[in-house]
């Protein structure tokens, strides 16, 4: 069974600062990449707040520098998914893959969080068809199309406003008839042409043979039901923490984010989480970097005095 140092699971911003730092260490952390190499970043189109890129960026070329850059020191990248672990038995901790079983000192669980899902019908069978939680892996194909944008936060209306580029009319459609999304993204919405809002209003199905062709929403102010003819519907209402793996070894809160201490360590000793696992506050590119660099100091100091 191969033994490591560290393993680090998750690819994103924390995954591979942590591995930047556990690296420089000369600890050769192991990264298990996930089902998503650079996690939500990597379908993230622009990114114009993370420091040190004066005119923007995008999701994938941050996830290729951060990597280049976490593997110049000896980082190693596995794609592969941790399906198990075993935090429970004391050290060496276990970890398994689809291909493999590991052993690690110490791990750092940076696994991120995955869009929620509205629960109506429609929404699951139509995923691919015309449902997506990814402007940009998806945009390119509702060209001349009508699309619809479910949620008031900045990924609608980032997203939102990605779709522009290609879908003729883009709706909002938003439970309140108030923004939850910061004063920069909501000028650049409301400036837009093709973008149009409904508000107070929530989706109760999607609706299509074989591919989404309306849903059927309610305004929640008059109780009024009607329909809204689209070619697709995009869902950007937040996210869940991938904690399902580690329910019943590791700590949480009631929403399943992972508690850490001032350290980064969760409840069991050696075993830290960094960036939106166990972060339901800041969530931003930038903040998961700082926690990842934490997390890898923390835990060569952990190993230090440990193993
Ligand atoms: P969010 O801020 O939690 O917003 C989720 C939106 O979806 C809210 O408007 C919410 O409505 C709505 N919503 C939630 N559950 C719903 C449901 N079941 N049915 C209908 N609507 C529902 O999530 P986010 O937009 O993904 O942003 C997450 C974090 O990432 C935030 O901290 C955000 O600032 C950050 N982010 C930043 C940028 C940027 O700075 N460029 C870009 C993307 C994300 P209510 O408003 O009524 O609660």
């Amino acid at each position: 069974m191969p033994k490591e140092s560290i393993i680090i699971v998750g690819s994103g911003p924390a995954g591979l600062t942590a591995a930047l730092y556990t690296a420089r260490a000369n600890l050769k952390p192991l990264v298990i990449s996930g089902n998503q190499l650079g996690g939500q970043i990597s379908i993230t189109s622009e990114v114009e707040n993370y420091p040190g890129f004066p005119e923007g960026t995008t999701g994938p070329e941050l996830v290729e520098l951060m990597q280049k850059q976490a593997e110049r020191f000896g980082a190693r990248l596995l794609i592969d998914e941790v399906t198990e672990v075993d935090f429970t038995q004391g050290l060496p901790f276990q970890l398994k893959t689809y291909g493999d079983t590991y052993e690690a000192d110490a791990v750092i669980l940076a696994v991120g969080a995955s869009p929620k899902r509205l629960g109506i019908p429609g929404e699951e069978t139509l995923i691919g068809r015309g449902v997506s939680f990814c402007a940009t892996c998806d945009g390119f194909f509702f060209r001349d199309k009508d699309v619809i944008v479910v949620g008031g936060g900045d990924s609608a209306l980032e997203e939102g406003l990605f779709l522009t580029r290609f879908a003729k009319r883009v709706r909002v459609v938003h439970r309140r008839d108030e923004l939850r999304a910061g004063e920069a993204l909501r000028q650049r919405a409301f400036a837009n042409e093709k973008i149009e809002f409904v508000w107070d209003t929530v989706l109760e199905e999607i609706i299509g043979n074989g591919k989404v062709e309306a849903v059927k929403a309610r305004n929640v102010k008059s109780g009024e039901t009607f329909q809204l003819e689209t070619d697709g519907v995009f869902i950007f209402i937040g996210h869940d923490p991938n904690s399902e793996l580690f329910k019943g070894q590791l700590e949480m809160d009631e929403r399943g984010y992972l508690i850490t201490d001032d350290h980064m360590m969760t409840s069991i000793p050696g075993v830290f989480a960094a960036g939106e696992i166990q972060d339901p506050v800041y969530r931003q590119i930038a903040t998961s970097v700082g926690q990842g660099a934490a997390a890898g100091m923390m835990a060569e100091r952990w190993l230090e005095s440990n193993t």
